[in-house]
């Protein structure tokens, strides 16, 4: 599609931002709906977030998404917030509104509707959740909607869990339970889980090449054999914690239908309009390397 003169401009903010895939999936589905609309991707260093918040309004983006290491610092520069974006302490879409800057989350819901379309249930089980940020509180948010009887949160720094569990204390404190990364050995634990998810960073700080970082040890034969693994990191291959799952014969899924569906959702707020979602799945996976059925 040709720019013109009366363009309307989407975003993503990040740093970095140039690996982001956000651009292609959005910009596919105007080309597809034949919208006089264009999304950009802007590096924006953290000292100056606040000064490309502001721009937003005054030069009329329609709305931005927000990537590393936005996500929670954004949270005071906003006129509102969905009742989401509370409760997990971020916010990874910014509406332009009428009224003034709107900041939402679409990450656990795009997680969520990921689960469902695979067909993976949790009610009344348990789920396993690897790490503490912002992608496991995606991931707490998804499994206590999906009618989890007990959320198990393993990570590294007892204390980042403890605070993630504290999030949901209202909500769901009943059901969250906190430990270390030697869970994902505990047989007794494992042996009642319906999902594991990776909600480390492990991958993304990955080096390249064969890299001396690798997932925790995790014993897969402990868990159920309908176990379901799903890692949030996407990439054009499995990832270390997908491979063994796989070896193990557990079903397992990477990230990429969570970005899809949570841009999908980003698409709507922005737009107003459902997006055709074809069109940016296969956006998506050509960008990831990944053949399209
Ligand atoms: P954060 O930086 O907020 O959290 C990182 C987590 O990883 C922390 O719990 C940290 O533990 C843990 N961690 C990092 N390195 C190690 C290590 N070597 N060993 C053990 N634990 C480690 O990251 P995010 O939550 O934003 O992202 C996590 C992952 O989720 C990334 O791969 C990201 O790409 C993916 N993601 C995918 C999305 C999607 O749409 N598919 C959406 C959002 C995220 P500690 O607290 O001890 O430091």
């Amino acid at each position: 599609m040709p720019l013109t003169g009366r363009t309307l401009i989407t975003a993503v903010f990040g740093d970095p931002v140039a690996h982001s895939l956000s651009p292609a999936m959005h910009n596919a589905a105007y080309q597809a709906l034949g919208m006089d609309r264009a999304y950009l991707a802007f590096h924006v260093k953290p000292e100056n977030l606040r000064a490309a918040i502001r721009a937003i309004p005054a030069m009329g983006l329609l709305g931005v998404n927000l990537t590393l290491p936005h996500k929670e610092r954004v949270l005071r520069m906003l006129d509102g917030l969905s009742g989401e974006a509370r409760s997990l302490g971020a916010v990874n879409c910014v509406v332009n509104r009428r009224d003034g800057l709107y900041g939402d989350n679409t990450d656990a819901r795009g997680l969520e509707s990921d689960l469902r379309e695979i067909g993976v249930t949790v009610a009344r089980r348990m789920v396993v959740i690897a790490g503490a940020g912002g992608g496991a509180a995606a991931a707490v948010l998804a499994a206590v909607r999906m009618g989890a009887s007990q959320v198990l949160i393993a990570n590294r720094t007892r204390s980042r869990a403890m605070r993630l569990a504290r999030r949901f204390a209202g909500r769901a404190g009943r059901i969250i339970r906190v430990r270390g990364l030697d869970a994902l050995t505990d047989r007794g634990a494992l042996s009642a889980a319906a999902l594991v998810i990776n909600a480390t960073s492990i991958e993304l700080n990955k080096p390249r090449g064969p890299g001396a970082v690798r997932f925790p040890e995790l014993d897969y034969e402990a868990t159920p054999r309908d176990c379901f693994f799903y890692d949030l990191f996407y990439g054009a291959e499995p990832t270390q914690f997908l491979e063994r799952a796989h070896i193990a014969g557990r079903s397992n899924s990477d990230g990429a239908g969570m970005l899809l569906n949570q841009a999908v959702l980003a698409f709507r707020l922005f737009n107003g309009v459902a997006p055709p979602v074809d069109a940016m799945r296969r956006a998506l996976m050509e960008n990831l390397g990944r053949a399209t059925g």
